[in-house]
């Protein structure tokens, strides 16, 4: 059954370049998948950054999720923050949009200077407007001091709230599907077809059907995952949060579970991210490949931050 790890898929990926040579153009026109931030939940950690991925096409950056720390992360995989143009918050927990406005923001200071659009369940709009009014003071000063063009105009927020089609454009076709991740209503999965490959991003969700038709016959599905057996432990490491167990149980997926799906869905690449918990030693990187994979015949891929597939 194929496993890769990330040491053995670095090494896969290059004898793989390396066997098949393939034209400058035809590189520069694939569509990179590139994991930003892999650990679940807000609390930051040593070891993982927050829910972000990026997927560049074409030289255009579409960035899916905002977890803290998303711009460096940006700086970190080597991709130009003047290329985002789109984002995609799949739904609003803090681990996936603390830095929303910042990623636009610092983005800015470092020549980003055209549209951006930003998708995304309500109050998008409002969020999107607060944070400039609330950051006004450095967005002038460096407007009239730099000369920066106006940030706010640049950004245009669109509040999605139901099943479909969200965008398109020469590089991808963009579609969203309602997940189940109570209380936050609506969450959202999303599905980017490029001419070259189908990547979906689960965002959180318990075990969703929504999500597998969304996922069926994609080439990467990277799903949210959670070891159920550890959440006692996460529990015990999180002061004042007297019902976190129950919410976690009740709107991530396990592991095992995010394998059904997977096979369910027909997808060829299973990647495992936004792992709940992040920063157990207990539960080695092998443990989540063999949840995943006692239920999926497909490639298992065990996210890390930087990762690309
Ligand atoms: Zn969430």
């Amino acid at each position: 059954m194929p496993t890769i790890s990330r040491r053995g898929f670095l090494s896969h990926a290059i004898a793989g370049v390396a066997a098949t040579p393939r034209s400058t153009a035809a590189q520069a026109a694939r569509t990179r998948l590139i994991l930003l931030g892999t650990g679940g939940g807000p609390r930051p950690r040593k070891g993982s950054s927050a829910p972000a991925q990026v997927i560049v096409s074409n030289n255009v950056a579409y960035v899916i999720d905002c977890g803290d720390g998303v711009a460096r992360q940006m700086a970190f995989a080597g991709i130009p923050l003047d290329t985002l143009r789109h984002i995609f918050i799949t739904h609003q927990h803090s681990d996936h949009n603390a830095d929303y406005g910042n990623l636009i923001w610092l983005a800015w200071t470092a020549g980003l200077s055209t549209r951006v659009d930003a998708w995304g369940p309500p109050p998008l709009e409002k969020m999107t407007r607060l944070f400039f009014e609330m950051n006004a003071y450095d967005i002038n000063t460096r407007i009239s001091n730099e000369g920066r063009v106006p940030i706010a105009p640049l950004v245009h927020a669109h509040e999605i709230g139901k099943d479909g089609a969200v965008m398109s454009d020469d590089n991808l076709k963009v579609s969203a599907a309602l997940v189940d991740h109570p209380p936050v209503v609506p969450a959202f999965a999303f599905r980017f077809d490029a001419r070259d490959r189908s990547i979906v991003i689960s965002g959180d969700t318990a075990p969703s059907d929504n999500l597998v038709r969304l996922a069926r016959g994609a080439d990467v599905l990277v799903h949210s995952v959670m070891f159920p057996a550890a959440i006692d432990r996460l529990v015990g490491r999180v002061p004042k949060a007297t019902a976190l167990k129950e919410s976690i149980l009740a709107h991530q997926t396990s592991a095992a579970d995010a394998g059904r799906i997977a096979q369910a869905a027909g997808v060829k690449t299973l990647v495992l991210s936004h792992f709940v918990p992040a920063d157990d030693p207990q539960i080695t990187d092998q443990m989540w490949i063999e949840a995943a994979q006692s239920r999926f015949r497909g490639t298992v891929i065990l996210g890390r931050d930087l990762l690309e597939i």
